[in-house]
């Protein structure tokens, strides 16, 4: 018996020498703080709600790149290619020749495309004295307004926040002289505890609505200053992740929203019904051209819920806002760990890290429950299975476009770096912060009823605080989420997900989806379980059978 334990204990040793440290080194290395700092980083408003594309994504692409590299993941077997094929983006760090399964730093980016606006080099902004043009720099200073297109030039006048409501008897145009003119505005409404709803922020802040009375009032053009704005020039350019990557450009200090074309904002927002060439500015932009500090001014509103005027004489400015449309190359961030026994086959586990961006009140939609917990979970596990060694090979995935259709994970299954019949399952992370402490919801198992085992042991397998596991329901949702691109082609699924009905979370899709109301607790909790649910996916013998429907 002795020799029989000791011949057992010496094989479990060559097993873990060979495949890593095994379940429990991973399941032990999964940190409710290291969950915490990635949540806090990709939820953060700097990140301006991760819109797809905006320059809030691709800062947290880089997290993700960081995170990917520390844990030692391969790039995916195409991506150098993949970089290639893009054209004119260069690969960082690496020679673009890297075969299947070679590590390559920098080069999880697996771009796909997508056609929007963009901003046209022929956009200016000038402010003319006498002799003197100063001119303003494009993407620094200012930005264009898709839709809101055009050229104008005239007096400035600063119009507060160019809002007329009169249910507040609040009228920042009134009396003013704006035809022909271009007015100078802020983003948003007045700031104060109660009039305009205190806190929350009235439909008076909607750019639409008011660049329809700057054109009833005669207006020419706008200029709207981003009080939200918070990349103040000192903290924009944030230095590349690691030393090996070459010099990013000199970022843009006032990212331009691509998706504003569309004005998503809240319901009951519109477009304007008449346009007017709009140019965005950033603070420090807004003061040059007036020639008085424009938040100092915004401040003065803010006290008094009174229009205020500045004191400046005419100054004469020009504006073109142009934009056109671009196919634009947005990147889901892929890492794999190979596996060691069964490498050719693959688990892929999946969370979108983009979100909704900015709406056209100037909310920021930071996104914290959606889905910066479940990226913060694919990034934990990720870095346990690095170090625990699956027998099947795992792929990690964080996709963007989630939030306009799936779009990431369309494109992802579209072109897949493996052969599909390899891919033995997947398990995605939508939403996983908020919601009953002792729940979690699983969907997928409707599909591959076998899963309901799956889940079962992994609940037991080691305890992950997870009470009850929520099971066939919720299939209005099963569509909603990326799992749904991979069932489509044919790949047993599982959605976790923070509890049923959806509804039940009043904040999703606003700007109410903050760190605070995350529950870390939960997070970790969750991460626990997919760790469970992913380790056997990628060591069972049996791979599961081909969803249903
Ligand atoms: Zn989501």
């Amino acid at each position: 018996v002795v020799l029989v334990t000791q011949a057992a204990q010496a094989l479990a040793l060559l097993h873990l020498a060979l495949a890593g440290g095994g379940f429990t080194a991973g399941f032990d290395s999964l940190r409710a703080g290291d969950l915490e700092r990635d949540l806090t980083t990709l939820a953060s408003p700097e990140l301006e709600g991760r819109d797809t594309p905006s320059l809030g994504l691709e800062r947290a692409a880089r997290h993700i790149d960081e995170r990917f590299r520390a844990a030692g993941l391969i790039a995916a077997p195409d991506s150098a290619q993949v970089y290639k094929e893009v054209g004119g983006r260069e690969l960082p760090g690496a020679e673009p020749t890297a075969g299947p399964g070679t590590q390559v730093e920098g080069t999880y980016r697996r771009p796909w495309q997508r056609n929007l606006p963009t901003p046209d080099a022929a956009s200016s902004l000038a402010l003319v004295q006498g002799e003197t043009r100063t001119a303003f720099v494009l993407g620094q200073d200012f930005v264009p307004v898709a839709g809101m297109e055009g050229q104008a030039s005239g007096e400035l006048v600063f119009a507060g926040y160019g809002i007329r409501a009169k249910s507040e008897k609040y009228d920042d145009l009134d009396g003013l002289k704006l035809r022909g003119k271009l007015a100078l505005i802020v983003e948003g409404e007045p700031l104060h505890a109660r009039a305009f709803e205190g806190p929350a922020v009235t439909e008076s802040a909607a750019l639409g609505r008011k660049i329809e009375a700057l054109a009833q009032a005669g207006a020419a053009g706008v200029l709207v200053v981003r009080r939200a704005a918070p990349a103040e020039p000192e903290h924009a350019g944030e230095a590349p992740p690691t030393p090996a990557a070459p010099a990013e450009p000199a970022e843009p200090t006032l990212a331009f929203r691509h998706t504003w074309a569309d004005w998503v904002g809240a319901p009951g927002d519109r477009p304007p019904k008449e346009s007017l060439p709009v140019l965005e500015l950033s603070p420090r932009a807004g003061t040059a051209l007036l020639g008085e500090d424009v938040l100092e001014l915004a401040r003065r509103i803010d006290r008094s819920v009174r229009p205020v005027r500045s004191k400046q004489g005419a100054r004469q400015v020009e504006l073109v806002g142009r934009t056109r449309r671009e196919s634009l190359a947005i990147d889901n961030v892929v890492g794999w760990v190979r596996g060691s026994e069964l490498p050719d086959e693959f688990v892929v586990l999946g969370a979108h890290y983009d979100h909704i961006g900015v709406d056209a009140r100037g909310r920021i939609g930071c996104g914290a429950d959606d889905n910066a917990s479940g990226t913060s979970a694919l990034l934990e596990i990720a870095e346990g299975f690095a170090s625990a060694g699956p027998r099947r090979s795992v792929y990690f995935c964080a996709f963007s476009g989630e939030e306009d259709g799936l779009l990431g994970s369309q494109a992802f299954c579209a072109r897949l770096p493996v052969p599909r019949e390899k891919i033995v399952a997947m398990v995605n992370l939508d939403m996983i912060g908020r919601g009953d402490a002792a729940e979690v919801a699983v969907l997928g198992i409707h599909q591959t009823p076998a899963f309901e085992k799956l889940l079962q042991r992994a609940k037991a397998q080691r305890s992950s605080g997870v009470q009850k596991i929520v099971m066939r329901q919720g299939e209005e949702l099963f569509q909603r989420s990326d799992h749904y691109s991979f069932h489509q082609i044919g790949v047993p699924t599982l959605f976790f997900f923070e509890g049923l009905p959806i509804e039940r979370n009043k904040d999703y899709h606003t700007w109410r989806d903050t760190l605070d109301l995350v529950d870390q607790d939960k997070v970790l909790r969750t991460t626990r379980l997919v760790y469970s649910t992913l380790w056997l996916l990628s060591n069972d013998d049996e791979r599961p059978p081909r969803p249903r429907g």
